[in-house]
């Protein structure tokens, strides 16, 4: 049976959501365990555990939430020592991917980005020419490091119990030379992107910057409803990179989507395509976006959004 490692981000004892998705996936490619670094590390084990880790090797040292990489690649390359696992894997985030090219090098392992399904412990799914096909990677060597696209798999516990394994790597002054200066939390009133039940997203069709406030007002009056958009407004500086959707920004997988003014450009389809309902609205009866919509609407979102602010006012009163 193969050996999976899944390598979790952790901030102060949260786990991060997309290492609770590939969890899931993983229990059905071999025995998991999963790596956990950084403060509130041990406290986030019960929840690894729950999600399907056997064992999970933490570390609540500070030294790596205030160095970048350079001491969890030393930490993980340790512990695999002489019984590596056969896959390790590391959802697409900032810090993993630092991790996992790092540690790429390190362990001699082949690396796959991108990835977007696991058929097999030694098989690798990619998407290309903007997630119209499916490429699919044999792995070979000791041990294979792959980076998963969060939002890939449905994360379900298993109502398991992990072991928990202390990690207790040296980490010389070597490994301490890329630290964290600062840190900025990004102010949200609403859920994340990538957790809430409905997204409304805005393109360029919304014409100018200003407008995204009507997003923002429908948003407020459904409630427990985020806001996204395209690259092409991103690019514009309308809203910031955090909002974008697609190939190039965030997946998402929400219950409704709402896509105001946004053509269906392959590129941005790839990553809100697993909506379960699709609601678009555009100018342009031929935009590829209705190919995919479960409710289209022909006609003017800068008339449409304002009525239908009032209307779920009117309804939620
Ligand atoms: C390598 C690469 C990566 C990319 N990554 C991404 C990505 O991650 N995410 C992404 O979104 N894009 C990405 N893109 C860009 C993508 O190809 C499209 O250019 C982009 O998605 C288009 O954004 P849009 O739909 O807002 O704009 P447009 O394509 O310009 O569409 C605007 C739409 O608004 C409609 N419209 C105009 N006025 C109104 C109105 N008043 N009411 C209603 N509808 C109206 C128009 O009919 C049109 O369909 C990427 C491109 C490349 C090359």
């Amino acid at each position: 049976m193969s050996k999976i490692w899944v390598y979790a981000e952790v901030d102060n004892g949260k786990v991060d959501n997309a290492a609770l998705e590939i969890l899931t996936k993983a229990r059905e490619l071999g025995e998991v365990e999963a790596i956990a670094l950084g403060p509130g590390a041990t406290e986030a084990a019960a929840k690894l555990g729950e999600f399907g880790a056997e064992i999970v090797y933490a570390s609540d040292d500070e030294v790596y939430s205030d160095y970048i990489a350079q001491p969890h690649v030393h930490a993980i390359a340790e512990l695999a020592g002489d019984n590596p696992p056969d896959l390790i894997i590391f959802a697409t985030n900032y810090d993993s991917r630092d991790i996992a090219g790092r540690l790429s090098a390190k362990l001699d392992a082949t690396l796959v980005g991108n990835v977007v399904d696991l058929p097999a412990a030694n098989v690798a799914r990619t998407a290309i020419f903007g997630g119209s096909m499916f490429v699919d990677t044999e792995l070979k060597g000791t041990t294979s490091i792959v980076l998963v696209r969060p939002k890939s798999f449905a994360p379900e516990p298993s109502g398991g119990e992990a072991t928990v394994i202390p990690v207790e790597a040296e980490i010389s002054d070597d490994l301490k030379r890329s630290k964290r200066l600062e840190r900025h939390e990004e102010q949200a009133s609403g859920p994340k992107l990538e957790e809430a039940p409905v997204v409304i997203s805005g393109g360029r069709g919304l014409q100018e910057p200003d407008n995204f406030k009507l997003l923002d007002e429908l948003a407020a009056a459904i409630g427990n409803t985020a806001v996204g958009a395209t690259r092409a407004v991103v690019d514009s500086g309308w809203v910031p990179y955090a909002y974008q959707i697609g190939q190039t920004g965030k997946t998402v997988k929400p219950s409704v989507y709402l896509a105001f003014g946004i053509s269906g450009a392959t590129q941005h389809i790839v990553g809100m395509k697993g909506s379960k309902k699709i609601i678009a609205i555009n100018k342009d009866e031929e935009a590829p976006i209705f190919g995919l919509a479960d409710l289209g609407i022909v006609g003017d979102a800068l008339k449409i959004l304002p009525q239908l602010i009032e209307e779920v006012k009117k309804r939620k009163s």
